[in-house]
């Protein structure tokens, strides 16, 4: 029988623990599949290490990882993947946003042989969310859409489920400073988005404050791309037109016998410099996006398929 391996990534939830355990529970003995989770304790400094143990002790399905600290989500997402060994990975949050029911419809198209390497879930509102943070929210998909080459769905969750060739793709990404929601668009493989409507978080808080959000989204994109380093030469670009500006309205006061005021010859001067400085830093740009690249080291493409993993009867 296949085995399902669900990563659940948790920061003091001894509250919806033992709620998503039950329910999830539920859920997955109701499917033709084994089963195995894996919780990564991010450093907890509730009840939740003490509910792993127990769980772990009475359910041998129940697997952990318990961090010295609070080393964040990203770190909590990867040390579960990387002690998952199921067929199939699906990961989850643990305070039941993330609806366990629809895991068996993930199963089924996963298995439907459409060839979906990912069945992955978006957020189709944002309601009971403060309009400010869903306004940003909108702001950043737009921002790193126009950024990256690869599609990073607006409303999009970590809940999914991928097939083992996929969660190997992403392990094997090899940098440190993880954004999982550009990882799983840049890795590839098709994806089947299923819609559902906001849930609130069974029990306790949310763990993200808005300037946490906010170091999150900025973090993200810096991970995601080199292309912030590009403001470069829209300063140099800005300061040249200024400078061109300048300079033609000088020859056009000259050229008709007027006073040219010093400083109108003085700032286009001044504005040459400062662009000059700028194209210099946006060739050093150019140069760390190579670096920055380089080091990130991510593989030059991901296999798919060869003839020796063809899917059989095909
Ligand atoms: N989480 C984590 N480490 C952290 C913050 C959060 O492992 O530093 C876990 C948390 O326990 C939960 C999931 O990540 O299972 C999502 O967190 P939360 O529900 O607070 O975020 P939200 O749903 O509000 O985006
Ligand atoms: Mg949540």
């Amino acid at each position: 029988m296949k085995k399902l391996s669900i990563v659940v990534p948790c920061y003091n939830e001894e509250e919806c623990l033992p709620l998503f355990y039950e329910k999830t529970g539920e859920v997955v003995a109701q499917m033709p599949i084994e089963t195995e989770f894996v919780f990564v304790d991010d450093g907890s400094t509730d009840g939740t290490l003490r509910i792993l143990r127990e769980l772990s002790a009475k359910d041998k399905r129940v697997k952990y990882v318990s961090f010295s600290r609070n080393f964040g989500k990203e770190a909590g997402l990867y040390a579960g993947l990387k002690h998952t060994t199921g067929d199939f990975v699906s990961v989850m949050d643990a305070d039941l946003q993330d609806p366990p029911d629809l895991l068996p419809k993930m199963y089924e198209i996963l298995t439907s042989g459409e060839d979906y390497d990912c069945v992955a879930s978006r957020r189709t509102t944002r309601k009971n969310e403060p309009k400010v943070r869903s306004a940003f929210a909108r702001l950043f998909y737009k921002l790193i859409n126009k950024m990256t080459d690869t599609e990073i769905m607006d409303g999009a969750r970590d809940f999914r489920m991928m097939t083992r060739r996929m969660t190997d793709a992403i392990l094997s990404l090899p940098e440190r400073e993880r954004f999982s929601k550009e990882l799983f668009s840049w890795v590839g493989f098709k994806t089947k988005w299923l819609d559902y409507e906001n849930i609130e978080r069974a029990k306790g808080q949310t763990k993200w404050s808005f300037k946490k959000l906010t170091k999150y989204a900025v973090g993200g994109i810096e991970s995601a791309t080199p292309a912030l380093l590009k403001i470069n030469l829209v300063f140099f670009a800005l300061f040249f037109l200024a400078c061109i500006g300048f300079v033609i309205a000088d020859i056009v006061l000259a050229a008709t016998g007027q006073y040219v005021n010093f400083l109108f010859i003085l700032l286009p001067i001044l504005f040459f410099c400062v662009s000059a400085l700028f194209f210099g830093i946006f060739v050093l740009g150019e140069y760390v996006k190579k670096i920055f690249l380089q080091v990130r080291g991510r593989a030059l493409y991901i296999e798919k398929e060869t003839e020796q993993t063809r899917p059989k009867g095909e």
